[in-house]
């Protein structure tokens, strides 16, 4: 059987990584994986059942216990606890401020590598996040990574009415010891600062048809 196609989006937070991976994933008929709403997902569990987005034992023992399951609706991958999907839940400024904490937890991120792994079961995927490239699938030969100066991301985040301290996540996400963000060797580079989200996909779209034969 032939191995499904795995496209690697990685980059700083709010670097548009989930809009243009949604759209790359529509273009070329992928299903669309946003890891960063995994990530949130324990961190929105830990913090609505107590337990101390600050202790890497509990947060892992929290993660070792929790009942998931994986679902693919319209062509988008999500990951539900004990049946319920918290789409709105996870996009809180409590569950923002504590995930990058819960994320550098080394058992969380191993239990990550392997769901977010399983998704191939869905077929050829677009998944995005911090570590893709470098760690989850580090044999796809298709790896984007993404970034836009700090001004500008604050920018984008204040326009969907979100208030976020983004350097103290990123640099949280870049110096932590397992998987830490970064660029993975034969990544290629787009700095969209000035670039629209048009842009920045149609560059992603436009190279993968020619790698793939498409156009
Ligand atoms: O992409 P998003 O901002 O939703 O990601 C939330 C957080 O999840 C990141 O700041 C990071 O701490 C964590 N994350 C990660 N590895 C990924 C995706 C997200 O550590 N692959």
């Amino acid at each position: 059987m032939k191995q499904p196609i795995v496209i690697a989006i990685d980059g700083t937070s709010a670097s548009g990584k989930s809009t243009n991976a949604r759209l790359v994933a529509r273009a070329l008929g992928f299903v669309y994986v946003d890891t960063g709403a995994m990530y949130r997902t324990l961190s929105w569990y830990c913090l609505k059942k107590g337990v101390d987005v600050h202790n890497p034992r509990a947060v892992a023992s929290a993660c070792r216990r929790w009942k998931t399951s994986l679902e693919c609706v319209d062509q988008r991958v999500r990951l539900l606890v004990d049946g319920y999907y918290p789409e709105q839940e996870i996009r809180s400024e409590e569950t923002s401020a504590a995930v990058s904490h819960v994320a550098a937890v080394p058992k969380v991120r191993e239990w990550m590598k392997r769901t977010q792994r399983e998704c191939v079961k869905f077929g050829n995927l677009v998944m995005e996040g911090r570590d893709i490239g470098t760690n989850v699938f580090p044999e796809t030969d298709h790896k984007f990574y993404l970034d836009a100066c700090l001004h500008e991301r604050t920018k984008r985040r204040h326009a969907d009415g979100i208030k976020e301290d983004l350097a103290s996540r990123d640099h949280r996400d870049s110096q932590r010891a397992t998987a830490p963000l970064m660029i993975a060797l034969g990544a290629k580079v787009i700095n969209n600062s000035q670039m629209t989200s048009a842009q920045t996909s149609g560059l992603i779209i436009e190279e993968m048809r020619r790698r793939l034969g498409l156009s």
